[in-house]
Protein backbone atom coordinates (compact mmCIF):
# COMPACT_ATOMS: atom_id res chain seq x y z
CA UNK A 1 0.00 0.00 0.00
CA UNK A 2 1.50 3.34 -0.89
CA UNK A 3 2.79 5.07 2.37
CA UNK A 4 1.64 8.28 3.01
CA UNK A 5 3.15 11.50 5.34
CA UNK A 6 1.07 12.56 8.20
CA UNK A 7 1.57 15.84 10.09
CA UNK A 8 0.33 17.05 13.61
CA UNK A 9 0.56 19.82 15.11
CA UNK A 10 -1.20 21.98 17.89
CA UNK A 11 -0.75 23.32 21.04
CA UNK A 12 0.82 21.65 24.18
CA UNK A 13 -0.13 18.46 25.70
CA UNK A 14 -3.26 17.92 23.49
CA UNK A 15 -2.11 14.34 23.09
CA UNK A 16 -0.58 14.87 19.85
CA UNK A 17 2.41 12.39 20.52
CA UNK A 18 0.16 9.96 21.89
CA UNK A 19 -1.99 9.81 19.04
CA UNK A 20 0.75 10.14 16.59
CA UNK A 21 2.25 7.17 18.33
CA UNK A 22 -1.12 5.11 17.67
CA UNK A 23 -1.18 5.83 14.13
CA UNK A 24 2.82 5.23 13.62
CA UNK A 25 2.37 1.43 15.54
CA UNK A 26 -0.92 1.07 13.65
CA UNK A 27 0.31 1.51 10.14
CA UNK A 28 3.91 0.15 10.60
CA UNK A 29 5.13 3.67 10.04
CA UNK A 30 8.24 5.39 11.85
CA UNK A 31 7.38 8.20 14.40
CA UNK A 32 9.19 11.18 14.94
CA UNK A 33 8.22 13.59 17.77
CA UNK A 34 10.27 17.30 17.55
CA UNK A 35 9.23 18.64 20.69
CA UNK A 36 11.74 16.11 22.00
CA UNK A 37 14.24 17.46 19.22
CA UNK A 38 14.01 21.53 20.57
CA UNK A 39 13.71 19.90 24.65
CA UNK A 40 16.82 18.07 24.06
CA UNK A 41 18.69 21.07 22.80
CA UNK A 42 17.33 23.24 25.61
CA UNK A 43 18.53 20.21 27.97
CA UNK A 44 22.17 20.80 26.79
CA UNK A 45 21.61 24.70 27.03
CA UNK A 46 20.70 24.19 30.66
CA UNK A 47 23.62 21.56 31.37
CA UNK A 48 25.87 24.31 29.83
CA UNK A 49 24.76 26.87 31.92
CA UNK A 50 23.79 28.59 28.73
CA UNK A 51 20.71 28.85 30.17
CA UNK A 52 18.74 29.72 33.55
CA UNK A 53 15.80 31.48 35.19
CA UNK A 54 17.36 35.07 34.61
CA UNK A 55 19.94 34.53 31.74
CA UNK A 56 20.31 32.97 27.91
CA UNK A 57 23.13 33.35 26.29
CA UNK A 58 21.74 32.69 22.76
CA UNK A 59 25.33 33.34 21.08
CA UNK A 60 26.56 30.62 23.28
CA UNK A 61 23.95 27.99 22.44
CA UNK A 62 24.17 29.30 18.73
CA UNK A 63 28.35 28.62 18.27
CA UNK A 64 27.63 25.29 20.34
CA UNK A 65 24.80 23.79 17.39
CA UNK A 66 27.37 21.72 15.37
CA UNK A 67 28.59 19.95 18.69
CA UNK A 68 25.00 18.84 18.99
CA UNK A 69 24.19 15.35 17.98
CA UNK A 70 20.84 14.15 18.27
CA UNK A 71 19.59 10.80 17.67
CA UNK A 72 16.23 8.62 18.38
CA UNK A 73 17.29 4.99 19.02
CA UNK A 74 13.75 2.86 18.92
CA UNK A 75 12.99 1.06 22.61
CA UNK A 76 11.20 -2.41 21.67
CA UNK A 77 10.08 -2.65 25.47
CA UNK A 78 8.38 0.78 25.49
CA UNK A 79 7.46 0.64 21.88
CA UNK A 80 8.49 4.06 20.68
CA UNK A 81 12.09 5.70 19.83
CA UNK A 82 13.77 7.25 22.68
CA UNK A 83 15.62 11.08 22.37
CA UNK A 84 19.53 10.37 22.54
CA UNK A 85 21.61 13.73 22.83
CA UNK A 86 25.66 13.32 22.38
CA UNK A 87 24.80 9.60 22.62
CA UNK A 88 23.24 9.49 26.48
CA UNK A 89 19.70 8.60 27.15
CA UNK A 90 18.05 11.94 27.86
CA UNK A 91 14.37 10.79 27.49
CA UNK A 92 13.21 11.19 30.99
CA UNK A 93 15.37 14.53 31.43
CA UNK A 94 13.83 16.21 28.60
CA UNK A 95 10.51 16.08 30.28
CA UNK A 96 10.89 17.71 33.65
CA UNK A 97 8.79 20.84 33.98
CA UNK A 98 12.28 22.66 34.01
CA UNK A 99 13.04 21.75 30.76
CA UNK A 100 8.92 22.69 29.39
CA UNK A 101 9.83 26.09 31.27
CA UNK A 102 13.09 27.04 28.73
CA UNK A 103 12.16 25.05 25.69
CA UNK A 104 9.69 27.67 23.97
CA UNK A 105 12.56 30.41 24.30
CA UNK A 106 15.07 27.78 22.60
CA UNK A 107 12.53 26.78 19.98
CA UNK A 108 12.25 30.15 18.94
CA UNK A 109 15.76 30.72 17.88
CA UNK A 110 15.98 30.63 13.87
CA UNK A 111 19.43 28.76 13.87
CA UNK A 112 18.28 26.25 16.33
CA UNK A 113 14.84 25.52 13.53
CA UNK A 114 17.11 25.55 10.88
CA UNK A 115 19.08 22.54 11.95
CA UNK A 116 16.43 20.72 13.20
CA UNK A 117 14.23 21.36 10.54
CA UNK A 118 16.60 19.79 7.86
CA UNK A 119 16.74 16.39 10.30
CA UNK A 120 13.12 16.13 10.16
CA UNK A 121 13.00 16.87 6.72
CA UNK A 122 15.48 14.43 5.87
CA UNK A 123 13.77 11.59 8.79
CA UNK A 124 10.70 11.89 6.30
CA UNK A 125 11.94 11.78 2.84
CA UNK A 126 10.90 8.31 2.05
CA UNK A 127 7.63 9.20 3.49
CA UNK A 128 5.59 6.52 5.57
CA UNK A 129 6.30 8.92 8.70
CA UNK A 130 4.00 10.70 11.02
CA UNK A 131 5.74 13.52 13.00
CA UNK A 132 4.15 15.78 15.59
CA UNK A 133 5.52 19.34 16.53
CA UNK A 134 4.17 22.89 16.05
CA UNK A 135 5.19 23.29 11.79
CA UNK A 136 5.44 19.91 10.77
CA UNK A 137 2.33 21.26 8.37
CA UNK A 138 3.35 24.85 7.81
CA UNK A 139 6.96 24.24 7.03
CA UNK A 140 8.65 20.49 7.64
CA UNK A 141 5.98 18.80 5.15
CA UNK A 142 3.63 21.60 3.54
CA UNK A 143 2.97 18.65 1.17
CA UNK A 144 1.88 16.35 4.24
CA UNK A 145 -0.86 14.13 2.57
CA UNK A 146 -3.01 14.29 6.11
CA UNK A 147 -2.46 17.44 8.11
CA UNK A 148 -4.06 17.50 11.65
CA UNK A 149 -4.42 20.61 13.78
CA UNK A 150 -5.27 19.20 17.55
CA UNK A 151 -6.75 21.63 20.03
CA UNK A 152 -7.92 21.79 23.47
CA UNK A 153 -8.72 24.07 26.33
CA UNK A 154 -5.78 25.28 28.51
CA UNK A 155 -7.40 24.06 31.83
CA UNK A 156 -8.03 20.32 30.16
CA UNK A 157 -4.54 20.19 28.62
CA UNK A 158 -2.53 21.70 32.06
CA UNK A 159 -5.35 18.82 33.90
CA UNK A 160 -3.46 16.50 31.92
CA UNK A 161 0.30 17.44 31.61
CA UNK A 162 -0.27 17.83 35.70
CA UNK A 163 -1.60 14.06 36.22
CA UNK A 164 1.04 12.79 33.97
CA UNK A 165 3.76 14.83 36.03
CA UNK A 166 2.66 13.78 39.79
CA UNK A 167 2.44 9.77 38.18
CA UNK A 168 6.02 10.36 37.08
CA UNK A 169 6.30 11.90 41.23
CA UNK A 170 7.58 15.64 40.19
CA UNK A 171 6.47 17.92 42.87
CA UNK A 172 4.39 20.75 41.10
CA UNK A 173 1.48 22.67 41.65
CA UNK A 174 -1.75 23.06 39.00
CA UNK A 175 -1.27 26.84 38.40
CA UNK A 176 2.50 26.21 37.80
CA UNK A 177 1.82 23.72 35.06
CA UNK A 178 -1.17 26.33 33.86
CA UNK A 179 1.19 29.21 33.72
CA UNK A 180 3.78 26.81 32.01
CA UNK A 181 1.11 25.76 29.47
CA UNK A 182 -0.19 29.40 28.93
CA UNK A 183 3.03 31.19 28.53
CA UNK A 184 4.11 28.63 25.97
CA UNK A 185 1.27 28.55 23.93
CA UNK A 186 1.50 32.46 23.73
CA UNK A 187 5.48 32.38 22.66
CA UNK A 188 4.63 29.48 20.23
CA UNK A 189 1.71 30.95 18.58
CA UNK A 190 3.88 34.94 18.31
CA UNK A 191 7.41 34.15 17.72
CA UNK A 192 8.58 35.39 14.09
CA UNK A 193 9.98 32.25 12.67
CA UNK A 194 7.60 29.43 12.27
CA UNK A 195 4.90 30.22 14.85
CA UNK A 196 2.38 27.47 15.83
CA UNK A 197 -0.58 28.45 12.78
CA UNK A 198 -2.93 25.96 11.33
CA UNK A 199 -1.83 24.93 7.73
CA UNK A 200 -5.05 25.94 5.44
CA UNK A 201 -5.44 21.83 4.86
CA UNK A 202 -5.48 21.04 8.21
CA UNK A 203 -7.89 19.55 9.80
CA UNK A 204 -8.43 20.35 13.21
CA UNK A 205 -9.77 18.48 16.43
CA UNK A 206 -10.96 19.70 19.28
CA UNK A 207 -10.60 16.84 21.73
CA UNK A 208 -11.35 18.43 25.06
CA UNK A 209 -14.17 15.77 24.77
CA UNK A 210 -13.05 13.04 22.98
CA UNK A 211 -11.67 9.64 24.48
CA UNK A 212 -8.26 8.63 23.07
CA UNK A 213 -9.89 5.42 21.03
CA UNK A 214 -12.28 7.75 19.31
CA UNK A 215 -9.80 10.14 18.30
CA UNK A 216 -7.53 7.81 16.94
CA UNK A 217 -10.46 6.12 15.30
CA UNK A 218 -11.24 9.70 13.32
CA UNK A 219 -7.70 9.91 12.23
CA UNK A 220 -6.99 6.46 11.16
CA UNK A 221 -10.10 6.76 8.98
CA UNK A 222 -8.58 10.05 7.69
CA UNK A 223 -5.59 8.67 6.68
CA UNK A 224 -7.14 4.67 5.56
CA UNK A 225 -9.09 7.21 3.15
CA UNK A 226 -6.11 8.89 1.48
CA UNK A 227 -4.60 5.81 0.92
CA UNK A 228 -7.89 3.98 -0.64
CA UNK A 229 -7.64 6.75 -2.95
CA UNK A 230 -4.05 6.70 -3.91
O1 LIG B 1 5.63 18.93 21.85
P1 LIG B 1 6.33 19.44 23.09
O2 LIG B 1 5.41 20.04 24.09
O3 LIG B 1 7.24 18.42 23.69
O4 LIG B 1 7.27 20.61 22.52
C1 LIG B 1 8.06 21.38 23.40
C2 LIG B 1 8.25 22.76 22.82
O5 LIG B 1 9.11 22.70 21.69
C3 LIG B 1 7.01 23.51 22.35
O6 LIG B 1 6.36 24.23 23.38
C4 LIG B 1 7.58 24.44 21.29
O7 LIG B 1 8.09 25.60 21.92
C5 LIG B 1 8.76 23.67 20.74
N1 LIG B 1 8.48 23.01 19.46
C6 LIG B 1 8.55 23.78 18.31
N2 LIG B 1 8.39 23.19 17.09
C7 LIG B 1 8.15 21.87 16.99
C8 LIG B 1 8.04 21.09 18.16
C9 LIG B 1 8.20 21.69 19.38
O8 LIG B 1 8.76 24.99 18.38
N3 LIG B 1 8.01 21.32 15.77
Amino acid sequence: MKKITIAIDGFSSTGKSTLAKQLANHLGYVYVDTGAMYRAITLFAMQKEYIGSDFFDKEKLISSLSSIQLQFKFNPDLGFAEMFLNNVNVEKEIRTIEVSSFVSKVAEISEVRTKLVEQQKEMGKNKGIVMDGRDIGTVVFPEAELKIFMTASATTRAKRRYDELVQKGDNVSFEEVLKNVEERDYIDTHRDNSPLIRAEDAIEIDNSDLSREEQFNIVLGLANKITDIN
